[in-house]
């Protein structure tokens, strides 16, 4: 197994001297303490937790999973210990409300320890996360008895939370769902039906579990309209805070799966147990947003992880590995052969890892930054605005990422040769664990429905457009720079195309709606691509601008603009593909009748 590094010269870069996030923090309402030093002393000691504690756990948890008894589920030898050592570090608080126990730090800032955590053990960060979406939801719809309840002790960490969405009937389609709510005679509600895969569901690193619980009330309309929301708690509340008898919740089995064994993915059986009405009466799912938004950039940074991770490993492998000579002439004439590294096909692995993840860090905090806005901006305009581009962007993040992601995770494994499909080193491994990102939180080809239909077509292009201005002014600004028009001006271009691309899939869709799905997956992939070209132009012109004024980190400036000409040269191509498939049309994909897919 790679031993993860946590790579914070790059999460520098990225914060400070591109996102300029010592500026972003000064004008937030309530970030006074995120000052540089304060930032700097936070990732170093989280850096060092993630190192030194969960990565040496990754492949234990691996290896022996969660198992299931009638007495609950046990966790992966070390991943409780690990638990209690990231509460006693306050890192449950980082992020919440000071109100209730919280240390009221910025969301951007979280992002950062999530993504360490994250890429040093995927399987241990999700307990932690799933805490995170619950104290979101509740901090933004609880009621102040609920909030004194639950969020004092999800923040605290003493208690861990959970997403019951997904049954064994439906997943993307929650309209359709079936689980029932009946008012008891106290006000709570009486909870009935079965919860699949819910990550978290049960474990023996909390004393409690949260439940977040989407669930129907009586003639309650149907569809999505219909869904309210619940909290069920593991173990009821007494009435000092602490946790009392168990309620009517238990977990009947955990799935055995292609990876992230760590983590107890739960089947959740709720037999009338006590709950509470969290939000307004059928508007559960609209509450439940809030959960799910925190998720899907929580899901992005698996992505990033994935390739972080891959490249950790492969590149270490890559400069030792020796194998054939260099086509142009040894490179270690005193060894036998040279290493693998003087390839360019291996070159091509490394560097696409490399793009994707520098790339993917640029997007996540780009992304974080605009939830920091909407919730702490000062103006009521500001926060609008980030509302509108974090809309725009989470589905990009969330899909492109973990697709992308999972591509760079394959690409790590492949540097290895033969070692790579061993478990010993842990790159398969990391393509095991990547590739449920592109299917929880909704699937890609669910997001991609989100971006194109929702957050593009039905704004008329608004959205877009709040984006593709932004990257219009930025290669305005830096049009004449000769050192960069090898960036602006494909840029440019493809920005004036994305929109052309989004004209005519409008046009097409009114006359046949098949078309909106039919060109989505690519309208997505696309868009990643485009987002990419413009942090990538962006992060070439901070390192071009840096060697311009003299540095003595010419190695790491020098190294992304090499890595943006690869990006540009070599994967953002790529896109054009994704134009041409996106207006190929849907009749190549509808004309064939379902009975003619027999074999
Ligand atoms: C390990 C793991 C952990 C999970 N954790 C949680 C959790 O904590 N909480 C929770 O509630 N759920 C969880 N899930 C469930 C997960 O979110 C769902 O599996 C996912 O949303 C997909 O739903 P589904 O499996 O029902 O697939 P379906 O909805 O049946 O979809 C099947 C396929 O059809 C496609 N599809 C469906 N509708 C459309 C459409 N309209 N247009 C185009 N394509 C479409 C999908 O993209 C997919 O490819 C987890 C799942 C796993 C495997």
């Amino acid at each position: 197994m790679p031993e993860y590094k946590a790579p914070l010269r790059d999460i520098k870069f990225v914060m400070t001297e591109l996102l300029n996030s010592e500026q972003h923090y000064a004008n937030l309402e309530g970030a006074e303490d995120a000052t540089p030093d304060m930032v700097d002393a936070i990732i170093g000691e989280g850096a060092k937790f993630c190192e030194q504690v969960l990565s040496p756990l990754n492949q234990v948890g691996d290896k022996e999973g969660c198992t299931w008894s009638e007495d609950g589920v046990k966790t992966p030898t070390g991943f409780k210990e690990a638990y209690q050592q990231y509460v006693e570090g306050g890192w449950p608080s980082m992020t919440a409300d000071p109100n209730y126990g919280g240390q009221g730090l910025p969301h951007s800032l979280g992002l950062v320890m999530s993504e360490m955590v994250g890429t040093a053990n995927w399987s241990f960060g999700m307990y932690p996360g799933l805490s995170h979406g619950a104290t979101n939801t509740i901090e933004e719809h609880g009621t102040e008895e609920q909030k004194q309840t639950y969020l004092t002790k999800l923040i605290s960490g003493e208690w861990t939370g959970t997403m019951c969405l997904t049954e064994p009937h439906c997943g993307s389609d929650l309209g359709t769902l079936r689980t029932k709510a009946e008012p008891n005679a106290d006000g709570t509600y009486a909870i009935t039906g079965t919860k699949i895969f819910i990550s978290a569901g049960e474990h023996d690193m909390a004393e409690n579990i949260v439940h977040i619980v989407l669930a129907r009330l009586p003639g309650a309309p149907e569809g999505t309209k219909g869904i309210s929301l619940f909290i069920v708690p593991k173990c009821l509340p007494n009435e000092d805070g602490s946790s009392g008898e168990r309620n009517a919740v238990s977990c009947g089995s955990i799935e055995h799966k292609m990876g992230i064994h760590g983590n107890a993915t739960c089947v959740m059986n709720f037999d009338g147990a006590k709950g509470w009405l969290i939000g307004p009466e059928n508007k559960g799912l609209n509450c439940m947003f809030t959960f799910m938004n925190t998720a899907r950039i929580g899901t992005a940074i698996q992505g990033l992880g994935a390739a972080e991770l891959g490249f950790q490993g492969s590149l270490a492998y890559a400069k030792e590995r020796l194998a054939m000579r260099s086509l142009s002439g040894p490179k270690n004439p005193e060894g036998i052969a040279d290493p693998i590294i003087v390839h360019p096909d291996v070159r091509r692995m490394l560097l696409t890892q490399k793009a994707v993840a520098e790339g993917a860090r640029a997007l996540i905090y780009l992304t974080a930054q605009q939830a920091d806005v909407v919730h702490s901006g000062k103006t009521e305009e500001e926060r609008k605005a980030a509302d509108e581009a974090l809309g725009f962007l989470t589905p990009i993040a969330k899909a492109f990422l973990t697709e992308i992601g999972y591509e760079a995770a394959n690409l790590g494994m492949q540097v290895f040769g033969g070692h790579g499909f061993i478990s010993e080193w842990g790159m398969e491994q990391n393509v095991r664990d990547a590739r449920i990102g592109m299917i929880y939180e909704g699937t890609t080809g669910i997001q991609a429905l989100d971006l194109l239909g929702r957050k593009v077509l039905m704004t008329q292009g608004e959205s877009l457009k709040g984006f593709t201005k932004q990257v219009h002014l930025f290669c305005k600004e830096n049009a004449e720079d000769e050192q960069l028009k090898e960036f602006i001006e494909p840029l440019a271009a493809m920005n004036k195309e994305w929109g052309e691309l989004t004209t005519k899939i409008g046009m097409s869709a009114m006359k046949n709606r098949e078309e909106v799905g039919a060109a989505s997956v690519d309208y997505l992939m696309y868009s990643g691509y485009a987002v990419f070209a413009y942090l990538w132009a962006r992060m070439a012109k901070v390192a071009l601008d840096k060697m311009v004024e003299g540095t003595t980190e010419e190695m790491f400036y020098n190294a992304k603009i090499q890595t943006a000409r690869f990006y540009f040269k070599r994967m953002l191509p790529r896109a054009k593909g994704h134009a041409e498939s996106m207006l190929a049309g849907a009749d190549s994909l509808m004309d064939m009748p379902e009975e003619a897919f027999a074999i």
